[in-house]
């Protein structure tokens, strides 16, 4: 829905997003292995990552950052708490 708010706290469950297809969560997959790389932190079950890159991988997934939003948490990927309370 276009009236979904961004996460404001991304916290990524990383277990969860080992057992998604790859069609669907490829590039997802990909970013947070990425970033797991640079930090040199392999051991989380969760990932925390930037609002930034919320908006990059919105790009990717062609969605606003509401709408990615509410696709992780549809996945599972995102914990419900992480939509932001709605203002309308
Ligand atoms: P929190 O932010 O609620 O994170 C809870 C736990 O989730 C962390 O416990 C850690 O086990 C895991 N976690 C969250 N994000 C990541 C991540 O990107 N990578 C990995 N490997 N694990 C992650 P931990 O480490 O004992 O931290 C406890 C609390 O200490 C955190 O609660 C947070 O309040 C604070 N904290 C730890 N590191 C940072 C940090 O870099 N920045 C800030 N502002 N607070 C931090
Ligand atoms: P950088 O952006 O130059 O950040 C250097 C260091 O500053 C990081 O080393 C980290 O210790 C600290 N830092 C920067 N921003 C934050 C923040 O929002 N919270 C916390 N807790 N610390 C921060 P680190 O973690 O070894 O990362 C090395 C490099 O890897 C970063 O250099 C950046 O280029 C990349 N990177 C790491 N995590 C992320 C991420 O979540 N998203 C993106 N886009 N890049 C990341
Ligand atoms: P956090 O460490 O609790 O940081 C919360 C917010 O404070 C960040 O939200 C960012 O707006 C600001 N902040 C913290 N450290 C820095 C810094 O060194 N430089 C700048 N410019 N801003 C900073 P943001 O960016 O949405 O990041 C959310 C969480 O993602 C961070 O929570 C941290 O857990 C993780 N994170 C982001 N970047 C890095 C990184 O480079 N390395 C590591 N290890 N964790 C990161």
């Amino acid at each position: 829905p276009s009236g979904s708010e961004p996460a404001t706290k991304i916290v990524i469950n990383l277990e969860r997003l080992q057992q998604l297809p790859a069609d669907k969560v490829g590039p997802l997959a990909r970013y947070a292995a990425a970033i797991q790389s640079q930090r040199g932190d392999y051991n989380g079950k969760v990932l925390s990552i930037r609002a930034e890159d919320l908006r990059s991988l919105a790009i990717i997934y062609d969605k606003t950052p509401g709408e990615l939003t509410d696709q992780l948490i549809d996945w599972g990927v995102l914990p419900p708490e992480a939509r932001p309370h709605r203002v309308d």
